[in-house]
């Protein structure tokens, strides 16, 4: 009989999910799980913020002028390009496009079960399971339809596949004064447009990828543009209107002291800080923990649950390339499920765990980096391809990522202008625009 598997999230993880896991019936039987109305998840951009037509909260983190920060060629799943005719930095809505094209081409959609919220996951010793993945629990997943939340079904899998993202729950730092800013506030998941602040002068706090992007954007309509920021200043030519300056030390009224003692004034604070992991659904026996550092554990290689290794994670990791890594780590997860991979104990995979974090904290870097990948995501992708038994994502995936990052750090206004092809395994090339 087939391992049953329930995947939670139909965005581009939970779409690779199905997608390798449909293309063995005789093996696994999915089911996937999606609140919103169709694939895609943040890419499905909307004006609307807040909550949606049913009081769910809305999902989607995109802004009206977004474009991709990496090239097509380097987002794409390895078995699935782009359109070659895009341009290499492609809109949000391409990429929705991109998604469902991949949903239609792998016939995923009778996979999924939609406007359906996942709401509560719980293991249940099983014997039957036991046989079937050698893992040795069920799981029974409790949904409820978006138009119904009173109308709970609970059933039965082997397996659960999580991918319901980590870009919806703002994270807004504890700030000594903030309850007393005279001004607006708002963090960038309810970002969609630069009009809303024009002729204001506009504080963009956190300069990670959301915070360089929507400064930008937002100089495009605001008299001024303050990107503040902790990290090393930002080389490459702003525009005139948009100035670097340290992060907030505190804030009294209308007076925002930063931490180099500067003490400005702003119309509006842009929270360009991040999110918060938040799996709501797991109840407590699932033993899965998010830490105030935001560190997920008991994760093997921020995939796979030590304790229930029939419960798996696409996507924890930041600051990466995601869909192909979403594809090796899918892969990862389906040969654990299938008996092909076999784990060290779980003893051994925490050991694992833990030497990873602390090899990050003797770098330097804090507790909060504990899932950021950055230059170590190629290591991590090869070895989960490798336990995997499949190939590396090609290697001209990370040399024009790595290429494109340099542009990034010269012309942040401009690099998203050139457009790229990859030529073979190790190459890529830039193309006469
Ligand atoms: P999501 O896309 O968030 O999908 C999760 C899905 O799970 C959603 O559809 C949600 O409705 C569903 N869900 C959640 N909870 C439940 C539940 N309880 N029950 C049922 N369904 C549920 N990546 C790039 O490669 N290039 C870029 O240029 C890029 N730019 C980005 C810009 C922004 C502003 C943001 C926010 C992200 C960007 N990313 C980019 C990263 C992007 O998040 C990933 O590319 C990828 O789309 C994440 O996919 P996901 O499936 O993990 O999560």
């Amino acid at each position: 009989m087939a391992i049953r598997v329930a995947v939670i999230g139909a965005g581009a993880a939970g779409l690779c999910a199905v997608r390798h896991l449909a293309s063995r019936p005789s093996t696994f039987s999915v089911t996937a799980f999606e609140q919103g109305e169709k694939v895609g998840g943040t890419w499905v951009y909307t004006e609307k913020t807040g909550t949606d037509a049913h009081g769910l909260p809305i999902h989607s983190s995109m802004y009206k002028n977004l474009k991709t920060n990496l090239p097509k060629e380097v987002m794409a799943f390895p078995d699935f390009p782009f359109d070659r005719n895009l341009p290499s930095f492609v809109k949000h809505s391409e990429v929705l496009e991109y998604l469902e094209q991949y949903a239609s081409h792998f016939n995923l959609l009778q996979h999924i079960k939609f406007q359906t919220q996942v709401v509560k996951v719980e293991p249940v010793a099983s014997e039957e399971s036991k046989t079937k993945t050698g893992l040795g629990e069920k799981w029974e997943v409790t949904t409820a339809p978006a138009t119904d939340r009173d109308c709970c079904v609970t059933e039965e899998y082997d397996a659960v596949i999580i991918c319901n993202g980590h870009y919806s729950v703002p994270l807004i730092p504890k700030l000594p004064g903030l309850d007393t800013f005279q001004g607006q506030i708002m963090h960038s998941h309810n970002y969609r447009h630069p009009e809303a602040f024009k002729d204001k002068t506009v504080l963009c706090l956190g300069a990670a990828s959301s915070g360089q992007d929507i400064s930008i954007d937002l100089s495009s309509t605001a008299k001024m543009v303050y990107l503040c920021h902790n990290r090393d200043p930002i080389q490459s030519p702003l525009p005139p209107n948009l100035q670097q300056k340290s992060g907030i030390r505190s804030i009294n009224g209308s007076t925002i002291t930063l931490l180099d003692g500067e003490e400005v004034t702003a119309d509006w604070i842009l929270f360009c800080t991040g999110y918060h992991f938040t799996f709501p659904f797991l109840d407590d026996k699932c033993h899965v923990h998010i830490d105030t550092d935001e560190r997920i554990t008991p994760l093997y290689k921020h995939l796979i649950h030590t304790e229930f290794p029939s419960m798996s994670f696409i996507g924890i990791c930041k600051t990466i390339c995601p869909f192909p890594q979403f594809h090796v780590q899918v892969l990862l997860a389906l040969g654990v499920l299938d008996g092909t991979v076999q784990l060290p104990s779980k003893e051994e995979m925490d050991a694992d765990t833990e030497a990873d974090l602390q090899k990050r904290l003797a770098e330097g870097l804090p507790r909060r980096y504990a899932h950021t990948m950055g230059n170590r995501q190629w290591a991590y992708n090869d070895e989960i391809a490798s336990l995997a038994g499949i190939p590396q994502i090609p290697r001209a995936v990370q040399n024009l990522y790595d290429a494109i990052h340099l542009n990034r750090v010269k012309d942040l206004v401009n690099y998203k202008k050139n457009n790229y092809m990859l030529l073979d395994e190790e190459n890529f090339v830039r193309l006469d625009n």
